[in-house]
């Protein structure tokens, strides 16, 4: 850093007024971060000018090339200079800034972009007869040239960050800045299914090649967007998303959110746009949550793209130089909104999701408030209906009551058989195992009441428990494979499983590259049994794109580790002996963390006599 230089003569500090060039580099620090960010820039730029085809071209990840070539309305030879004049736009007039319909206002991009690369704008306005072109390099800009062109806008960026050396060490691998290129694009292909996208990878033999075609055959705006998001998400998304259609107040909420059935490891399929415009937003991320939470666990991500539009007046979107963030004027109904539209939606197809957790069976265990009628019904057979003759008693309450199905298919429990009375066991915390249900829960008997076990959330904390243990002393031991499973996977994929192949083994897992996109799995983390090894690739994936780069190690290892252990935990379904129950019992009595699984959810609940007899109105 230079160091504010005193005045020689008094040794005052001298204040001085930097030059353009100065002020567009340190502007196009906030505004460019990277290639991505350029892109971005671009694609609104033709977004906002009406295009209905942009081309991106990139090489050795944005850093040496960056063209976007679209079909908008241009712009006038004599304009050039002034497309590149800082805070100069034709978006606004400056009069209103809660009125904005556009995505730029700022007048910032294309200065700050010719600050730190070599730009080239060539342009054919609608109602111009010839089209022109103008460079900046390093921020001194060309006069205008006469050009070829016989529409639209191309402008190209090359050898970003060339004048700022400093910048362009910060610049990851081309690999990892196509990625986010990619993604950028992915994410506005969702804002504009009219829109064709085309993505293409120049550098080399110019291989690469994403194409997100607009649907001219169909008006519709949810036909048209369910098609983009399966080509931007996968056909699995757009098969398991339900219609969202909801207004509240000035709020209108659009889009598609996915089944529970449907979720991820993290939040990498969570997108917010707001009146068009892609926003990172925590106030979506905890609506989501909420929505789900009667739904899905809190290690899962429900997957989700959703459109909020509302006046502009009602949303700031001047927070952000890169304009990712908004600021609501009344964040409070849009969070409501979305949770109850998702709610709704949700409920709606409740069938549809196979794996819900009927919220009124947990109310049940509550004391106050009882409000399920269900459990009336499981309560009092034969109260309100006919058992046809010849039916199971499961089967007639699931033909009276549909919901109940809901409950689990099992209904019909295994009980195992009543354990020896053992009282010594029974003045332990976690009680004296007396029998296992549904093949999950285990039930035990306390001094003054009964506590339910979730076995494998209870397990999975256990395993976690031991392999952070271990990973400490002498790290994990590793199970070698008799054949080494072969997973394929998407390139990039691969390849950022491989970069971090060396952390992998010291927890225990060993990978090695098996060809393009495929990777060989040779050991498995010896705590975690006989595992999938392609779920347990995915799951740390998911983790790694969770966490980003950012994340301290040891963090990184303890989530993967956390991941890890549901892999080498007891699945729901096992069933469990007498001695294996109280002695998971027991595991968990001497495990510190044990009451709550990896993911904050309890591993077991306690209902104490009271509350029992409270439940059967035999107390008050
Ligand atoms: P902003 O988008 O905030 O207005 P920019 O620096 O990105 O600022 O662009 C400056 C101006 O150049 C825009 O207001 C627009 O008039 C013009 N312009 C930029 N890109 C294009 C394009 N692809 N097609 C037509 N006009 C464009
Ligand atoms: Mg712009």
């Amino acid at each position: 850093m230079t160091q504010v230089r005193p005045n020689i003569s008094t040794g005052q500090p001298e204040i001085r007024q930097l030059d353009d060039s100065a002020i567009n580099r340190i502007a196009a620090g906030e505004v460019v971060e990277r290639p991505a960010s350029a892109v971005k820039e671009l694609m609104e730029n033709a977004l906002d000018a009406g295009a209905t085809r942009i081309e991106i071209a990139v090489a050795d990840g944005g850093k040496t090339l960056i063209r976007v070539t679209d079909d908008g309305h241009g712009i006038l030879p004599a304009q050039l200079p002034l497309a590149l004049a800082r805070h100069a736009t034709s978006k606004i007039d400056g009069s209103d800034l809660l009125n904005i319909h556009s995505f730029g206002f700022r007048g910032e991009a294309l200065p700050s972009l010719g600050a730190v690369g070599r730009l080239t704008i060539t342009s054919r306005a609608k109602e111009a007869s010839e089209a022109a072109m103008i460079r900046c390099y390093g921020g001194r800009t060309d006069p205008v040239r006469p050009a070829a062109l016989s529409r639209g806008t191309v402008v190209e960026l090359r050898d970003l960050f060339h004048a700022t050396p400093a910048r362009l060490k910060f610049l990851r691998t081309d690999r990892a800045e196509n990625q986010s290129i990619g993604e950028t694009v992915r994410r506005l292909a969702m804002a504009d299914p009219f829109v064709s996208f085309i993505l293409r990878d120049v550098s080399g033999g110019g291989e690469g090649r994403v194409t997100f075609r607009a649907d001219a055959e169909t008006g519709d705006l949810f036909e048209a967007l369910r098609a983009r998001l399966a080509a931007v998400l996968g056909r699995d998304f757009a098969d398991n998303a339900v219609k969202i259609d909801a207004e509240r107040e000035a709020f209108h909420l659009t889009g598609y959110a996915a089944l529970p059935t449907y979720s991820r490891g993290s939040s990498v399929a969570q997108y917010l746009f707001v009146n068009g415009r892609p926003v990172t937003d925590k106030l979506f991320v905890g609506a989501l949550r909420a929505a789900y939470s009667d739904f899905l666990s809190r290690d899962r991500y429900p997957a989700a793209v959703l459109f909020l539009n509302v006046q502009p007046q009602m949303v700031d979107v001047n927070v952000h130089p890169a304009k990712s963030e908004v600021r609501f004027r009344d964040p409070g109904t849009a969070r409501g909104l979305i949770i109850s539209a998702l709610r709704h939606a949700l409920a709606e197809a409740g069938h549809r999701a196979s794996s819900t957790v009927a919220s009124a069976t947990l109310g049940a265990f509550r004391p106050e408030p009882m409000d399920a009628p269900r459990i009336y019904q499981m309560d009092r057979p034969g109260a309100g209906f006919q058992r046809p003759a010849g039916t199971t008693l499961a089967a007639a309450y699931q033909a009276q009551a549909p919901g109940f199905a809901e409950l689990g298919p099992a209904w019909s429990a295994r009980v195992e058989p009543m354990a020896e009375a053992t009282p010594d066991l029974e003045r332990l915390p976690l009680g004296a195992a007396r029998a296992q249900v549904h093949e999950n829960y285990i039930v035990a008997q306390t001094a003054d009441g009964i506590v339910i076990v979730d076995q494998h959330a209870a397990h999975e904390r256990l395993v976690y428990e031991r392999l952070k243990a271990q990973m400490a002393e002498k790290g994990v031991p590793a199970q070698a494979l008799l054949i080494p499973e072969i997973v394929t996977l998407s390139e990039s994929d691969a390849q950022r499983l491989l970069d971090v192949a060396e952390a992998l083994h010291r927890i225990g897992l060993t990978i090695e590259p098996f060809g393009p996109g495929t990777i060989a799995v040779r050991e498995t983390p010896a705590p975690l049994g006989e595992v999938n090894a392609e779920a347990l690739l995915k799951d740390v994936l998911d983790e790694l794109a969770d966490e980003g780069d950012s994340q301290m190690v040891q963090a990184r290892i303890d989530a993967i580790l956390s991941r890890m252990a549901c892999h080498g935990s007891i699945r729901s379904g096992r069933r469990m002996r007498s001695e294996e129950m109280n002695a998971l019992l027991r595991d968990m009595e001497a495990t510190p963390h044990s009451g709550q699984c990896n993911h904050g959810r309890p591993t077991y609940v306690e209902l104490k006599l009271a509350d029992i007899e409270r439940l059967f109105g035999r107390r008050g």
